[in-house]
């Protein structure tokens, strides 16, 4: 290895060349050659180049010192090709002795480069993704010392600053623009339905680094020691709590912050930035910038987890570095998508107004706790959307397709034309819909059909008014407790209950026990992990074996429904016996108020959900043990199509509407007519109207959705002759498989009798 040379100047001189460069009234080319000669004069290289990204991902030679300079805007590379792309592709610095002796090498005759040997190139990063390369060159065999590697990423630094802020738009050849600017389809899975179209506002906005070039080391040292001293305490304040909340994972995650709020790397890494000429902020976006490179290049997803942890430690920092006036403060934009790596329930309600049209995560799932939030605010939401975060830009437009699943980074004008027509298409079917809100809703043959709403949080009440919803045939009480950060007091219980029968007024709700656990995870429940939680220990069955967390949530209920009405419903029944048992524990809390003079309830209607196989085999015993039954839909087919729910995989493999599902669905329906035991369905297949159109044919009365579907659904049923449709639908799912499928048919009932879809 070579030793730095005498006239060698260092990083910090150069950094005081470049921020001389940088206040000069200068063209942007101007200042790009300027900066390109420098860097090459304090390296001792007879080579600097840089090569920015272009929007159509091509690598433009932007600026050179020491290369024909007829080359400059002339000589291109692909990502991936030759040194330079490999640089981009990969984000990694490359130091080489002989740049021909390197297996990616390819030769860019009108440069004139071959007759150089040593090469240094290194990515220039926007949060850790190549937006340019720099690159060094040396005509003698020689490896570059560590120093100048150092020299040359900080100065990298000033370039990616320089890019960012635009300087360099409408220098490129073909005038497209660079990366920054390019248009982006990212696909995803989509876990709430809608489309979105609007500007991105960053949940962890960057903070932006004003002030790169230190004029003291010592001093910018003592900031970034102050800064991360005041970190540490926080992170040790929030561990000292003694609070349920901070328990299990929350905790091992505050755990892993403290580790590396004292990792000597990462603090030794920021300080060499520091002596190499940057502030402390600077620093540590320069270290950030390095470690989501290698995040992005990581594929072990603990690995991965932990670069995570590092990259939000270094954003704290950020903001403890820069103060709370970055743009963060600024106020959301008129139309907002939300894009952020993960986020919680409560803090997507800080961003809740009429001005939010999206969410993006690039992590999320279809039961996380935000995703529950954002469907009942209405919004799109997609998940696992890699690299989302570092791909958008605060303010870029932005669309959010959450009936295809991808999302659209500042789009083209011809995406967002054709999307816009697809919003006025829709908003013109909610106007349709809005006019069915006080129609009746009964059959073209005059058969009325109750249309319930399912809900579970107290800003879904408003959509009763909106959709004109019969009432509440779920109301999943779980999802307050999922949305807690530790298990709801007794008397919030009953505030929301209480809450949610005024907004209800004299529509009828039925109120859902606890059904958590599967995929329903409360972070504050400790419970062993399970080799299949969908069968575990879920619903009625914790319920009953953890008694105190029934009853007391029967007691607000109780409390809640006192001189009303109360309707309540038991999850995942396997055997009328635990019907039984929580009847019982029921009968206790009623003669417990009785005791102490509360107002009951003036009725109380019992029933149970139809999720578990076993119950279709003990029908006549269901039927009478109960007041009412609701099918939940989802949870039964997944067990009796043996196939995961939440599975992405094989999500659309089996179809509800198939033969063998209707034929239960319809057995379920004789023997409540056999008991007299009114039955209603409340999983998703309600608010397909095609398959809602199945459920009406079945002889259901009463089908519970999602609140968005009322209006479809109403359509569908205004326009049908249910009798006919009966008739055909019976005799088509008595016959054996083959030929047409039950979904054709309904199409094709549909479409021959001009019923909406
Ligand atoms: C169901 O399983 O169909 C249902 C309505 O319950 P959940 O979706 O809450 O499991
Ligand atoms: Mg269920």
């Amino acid at each position: 290895m070579t030793e730095k040379t005498e006239s060698n100047l260092g990083p910090r001189v150069l950094l005081k060349l470049l921020r001389e460069v940088m206040a000069k009234t200068l063209g942007a080319q101007e200042r790009l050659d300027e900066i390109v000669s420098h860097i090459a004069s304090s390296m001792t290289a007879e080579v600097c180049s840089v090569y920015a990204l272009r929007s159509d991902n091509v690598l433009e030679l932007f600026a050179t010192e020491g290369l024909n300079s007829s080359a400059v805007h002339e000589a291109i590379l692909n990502v991936g090709q030759g040194l330079v792309g490999t640089i981009a592709a990969t984000a990694k610095t490359l130091n080489l002795e002989n740049a021909k002796n390197h297996p990616a090498f390819a030769f860019i005759p009108e440069t004139g480069e071959e007759k150089y040997k040593s090469f240094l190139g290194v990515p220039i990063l926007r949060s850790g993704r190549a937006i340019g390369v720099l690159v060094v060159q040396n005509m003698v065999e020689r490896l570059y010392h560590e120093v100048e590697i150092e020299a040359l990423e900080t100065t990298a630094m000033v370039l990616a600053e320089l890019i960012a802020a635009g300087q360099l738009e409408g220098l490129d050849k073909k005038g497209t623009g660079l990366d920054l600017t390019r248009a982006i389809k990212l696909s995803g899975s989509s876990l709430a339905d809608g489309i979105g179209i609007g500007q991105v506002v960053l949940h962890q906005p960057r903070v932006v680094v004003t002030n790169l070039f230190n004029e003291d080391e010592v001093y910018e040292k003592q900031r970034l020691d102050e800064a991360l001293g005041n970190i540490r305490i926080s992170i040790d304040d929030m561990l000292g709590h003694d609070n349920v909340a901070r328990e299990g994972e929350h905790r091992d995650v505050l755990e892993a912050y403290r580790m590396f709020a004292n990792d000597r790397g990462w603090v030794r890494r920021m300080k060499d930035a520091i002596v190499n000429g940057l502030t402390a902020e600077a620093a540590v976006e320069k270290v950030q910038s390095d470690n989501r490179a290698r995040m992005m290049r990581q594929s072990d997803p603990y690995m991965r987890e932990r670069l995570h942890d590092f990259d939000d430690l270094a954003y704290r920092l950020l903001r403890e570095l820069v103060g709370k006036d970055g743009e963060s403060d600024k106020e959301p934009p008129a139309n907002c998508i939300v894009v952020a790596r993960n986020m919680g329930a409560a803090e997507l309600l800080d961003y809740n107004g009429p001005s939010l049209r999206g969410l993006i995560l690039e992590e999320g799932s279809p039961s996380s706790h935000v995703v529950i939030v954002a469907r009942a605010l209405g919004i799109p939401v997609i998940g696992q959307t890699v690299e989302a975060v570092s791909l958008a830009e605060s303010g870029n437009r932005i669309i959010v397709d959450g009936q295809e699943g991808v999302i659209y980074i500042r789009p083209t004008d011809d995406t967002l034309t054709s999307y816009r027509e697809k919003v006025a298409l829709l908003e013109k079917r909610q106007e349709v819909y809005a006019k069915l809100r006080d129609e009746p809703a009964v059959s073209k043959d005059g058969q009325t059909v109750e249309l319930l709403m399912n809900a579970g949080l107290l800003m879904d009440l408003p959509n009763i008014e909106i959709t004109g919803a019969d009432g509440i045939g779920l109301f999943r009480t779980e999802l307050q407790f999922m949305v807690a950060s530790r298990f709801p007091r007794p008397g919030e219980q009953e505030t929301l209950y209480r809450d949610v029968l005024d907004g209800a007024g004299d529509k009828p709700v039925t109120f859902r026990t606890l059904d958590i656990g599967g995929d329903k995870v409360l972070p504050y429940l400790r419970s062993e992990q399970e080799e299949n939680p969908a069968l575990g220990w879920r619903a009625v069955r914790l319920s009953l074996d953890r008694p105190g967390l029934i009853k007391s949530q029967v007691r607000a209920l109780l409390r809640a429904a006192g001189n009303r009405d109360l309707r309540l419903m038991i999850p995942m029944v396997t055997e009328t016996r635990e019907i039984y048992k929580v009847r019982e524990i029921i009968d206790g809390e009623i003669e417990l108020l009785k005791k102490f003079d509360h107002a009951i309830p003036n009725t109380l209607n019992l029933g149970t959900m139809i999720e578990v196989p076993a119950l279709l085999f003990q029908l006549d015993e269901l039927m009478e043990a109960v007041d009412f039954v609701s099918v939940g839909s989802n949870d039964l087919f997944q067990f009796m199509a043996a196939s995961d729910r939440g599975n992405a995989r094989i999500a659309r493999r089996f179809d509800p509407l198939s033969r063998s599902f209707l034929r239960v669905l319809h057995k379920i329906i004789v023997a409540g007519k056999e008991y007299n035991t009114p039955v209603t369905l409340c999983g998703e297949l309600a608010s397909r109207p095609i398959s809602a159109l199945a459920l009406f044919g079945l002889g259901y009365r009463s089908v519970s959705m999602t609140s968005a579907a009322i209006g479809p659904v109403k359509a569908t049923l205004l326009e049908t002759n249910i009798s006919v449709l009966e008739k055909k639908l019976l005799a088509e799912i008595a016959k054996p498989a083959g030929g047409q499928t039950i979904r054709e048919f309904l199409i094709d009932f549909a479409d021959a009798n001009a019923i909406p879809y």
